[in-house]
């Protein structure tokens, strides 16, 4: 029986092949859970014109992309301990990598093509077992092409596991496993063109602040307290579950999810975690597809390769700073099923993203920020970066250091900055945390040591920001003027004047306030006088260290703000 494949899965196919008939750096291509990746793989290994190897490290992978290549009616190979077969004579060979990498030396006949399933397993790490296995391969064939898929490009403990994505982004400098991911097919499209269920995203926001995040720490608050707040959320689980089919939930710690567990239905629920022995989990889940049990509580066991089609409610207690895992998690109740229209996803970890929010690949640098669109001024490059926006989506602010964008044809990053520390000297913008400049080399001055000299000085004053205050004011001539006042937590001030009556005035204005103060830097800024100044303080963010020095023993004249400060001073806003 021939298969036809779907519009995406032709698109993925196409785009591997083209980029292998450009050049031979591996190539990831990324397709969420539910895309159908073993047909793609099929048709790669019916096309490829050598010999074609397709690794995973799991052998029931391993089985169910070999199955779906036999249905196109083809020959292939198994070499899996595991499932007791150890073949590699065909012209297509499907291999668990554990099993291939010990006879790795034996594999002296070239492959054309290696394809790797759940590929952001592999590692830079050259002793690892891809790795040792991948140099064989390419030792035999240097022209060996290596193809990479996965639901999950970036991981949190490492990164991106590719440099460059086809969509002009530079995700790394650093060296990846991948060059370059030549397709990606974003969750949304598999719901919009029916292939999935459409999830119904509904805030639980009852508590997110009493719920633990990845690091998995239970925040301080009274366990009393929290216990309560777990009875309720459970409660309305229950409840809300009534007319669902299956229900997975996720916790955070198998404390956490121990005490969840306590309030689902006896005899109903069971509690999955890393620590279950496999037999053991291999029956909850085979009684959970049975529909024997109807809640699945799991601590991070459930995010790959689990598949119970009729799942229709997810519950969400634990907080993510991962966007791919958010949608890998979701993405378990998104499967078509008998009845199913559609799947409930309780949000009670205020996680804020939604399907559509792409992966910005940074920390989250605090828990109310989320994704946002940030074109380059430069290039027109669209950049993902932290940030928040309104209620109509315009970004309002966000924490973008350096525009993405990627020239194929100077295979140069775009070096528009949009937050940067200025060379004193020769006024390169450089990284806000290099420590030399890019331009002249010279030594740039760390905050910490800055914060610490000036700190000793009498004539100098470090006020620890909280709070800005831009003001109408006019000067002893009565000539209006702007007055910018920085306020630290006791209410003690330091301001300065500005003027905006020639084109030097506003230009200073600019380059001494505006550039560094700006929320959202990178947007057309066209504030001609102190009114329209005014109307837009909101655009402008505090510093964490205003620095000032005793001007004619009379006046504190401001020298210096200090942003985006990570060191060991303590700054106002990290009471939250
Ligand atoms: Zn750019
Ligand atoms: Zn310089």
């Amino acid at each position: 029986m021939a298969y036809t494949l779907r519009p995406y899965q032709q698109e993925a196919v196409d785009a591997v092949l083209s980029h292998f008939r450009r050049d031979r750096s591996p190539a990831v291509v990324v397709l969420p859970t539910g895309a159908g990746k073993s047909l793609v793989i099929a048709e790669l290994a019916r096309l490829a014109k050598g010999r074609v190897l397709v690794l995973t490290h799991v052998q029931e992978l391993v089985a169910q992309n070999q199955e779906k290549f036999a249905a196109f009616g083809e020959h292939s190979a198994i070499y899996s301990a595991g499932l007791g077969q150890k073949d590699t004579d065909a012209k297509v060979v499907f291999a668990s990598v554990q099993s291939l990498a010990r006879i790795a030396k034996q594999l002296t006949e070239p492959y054309s093509i290696v394809i790797v399933d759940e590929c952001h397993r592999i590692s830079l790490d050259t002793d690892s077992q891809y790795q040792a296995l991948l140099q064989q391969l390419q030792r035999v064939n240097p022209k060996l092409c290596l193809l990479g898929l996965t639901a999950t490009p970036y991981r949190l403990d490492g990164g991106w596991i590719y440099q460059r994505h086809v969509n002009g982004t530079l995700r790394s400098q650093e060296d990846k496993p991948f060059a370059q991911c030549v397709y990606e097919l974003p969750i949304s499209r598999l719901i919009k063109d029916g292939y999935l269920t459409p999830p119904n995203l509904v805030d639980g926001a009852v508590a997110s602040w009493l719920l633990p995040d990845d690091s998995g720490e239970l925040p301080q608050v009274d366990p009393e307290f929290r216990g309560r707040a777990t009875t309720l959320i459970c409660q309305q689980i229950v409840e809300q579950a009534q007319s669902r089919q299956g229900v997975i939930v996720f916790a955070a710690t198998v404390l956490h999810g121990k005490e969840i567990l306590a309030r689902l239905p006896k005899g109903e629920a069971a509690l999955l975690t890393a620590e279950t022995p496999k037999p053991e989990r291999a029956e909850l889940i085979a009684r959970f597809k049975a529909r024997e049990l109807k809640f699945l509580v799991n601590v991070a066991v459930l995010t790959t390769g689990f598949d119970a089609p009729h799942v229709d409610l997810i519950a969400l207690m634990r907080r993510t700073d991962s966007v791919a895992l958010f949608q890998q998690m979701v993405g378990r109740g998104l499967r078509l099923s008998p009845g199913k229209s559609d799947c409930l996803v309780l949000d009670y970890a205020g996680n804020g993203y939604s399907l559509f929010s792409p992966e910005v690949g940074e920390p989250r640098p605090h828990p109310d920020t989320e994704p946002v669109s940030v074109p380059c001024p430069k290039c027109g490059h669209d950049n993902a970066f932290w940030g928040r926006s309104d209620d109509h989506g315009l970004v309002l602010e966000h924490f973008g250091r350096r525009c993405q964008g990627w020239d194929e044809e100077s295979s140069a990053q775009c070096d528009y900055r949009f937050r940067f520390k200025e060379c004193p000297d020769c006024l390169t913008e450089n990284d806000i945390a290099a420590r030399q400049c890019q331009g002249c080399g010279k030594q740039l001055v760390d905050p910490d040591a800055r914060l610490k000299e000036v700190l000793r000085l009498k004539d100098y004053k470090v006020l620890r920001c909280s709070g800005i205050q831009l003001e109408a004011d006019s000067d002893k001539q009565g000539k209006p003027r702007l007055k910018v006042r920085w306020f630290d937590e006791d209410g003690d001030e330091l301001n300065r004047a500005f003027y905006f009556d020639s084109p030097q005035q506003k230009g200073h204005f600019y380059h001494q306030f505006a550039r560094n103060h700006l929320k959202n830097p990178g947007q057309p800024l066209r504030l001609q006088d102190r009114d329209q100044v005014l109307a837009h303080q909101h655009l402008f963010r505090h510093p964490d260290f205003v620095i000032a020095r005793l001007e004619k023993k009379r006046f504190w004249r401001v020298i210096e703000c200090v942003f985006d400060y990570k060191g060991r001073f303590r700054t106002a806003d990290s009471a939250y």
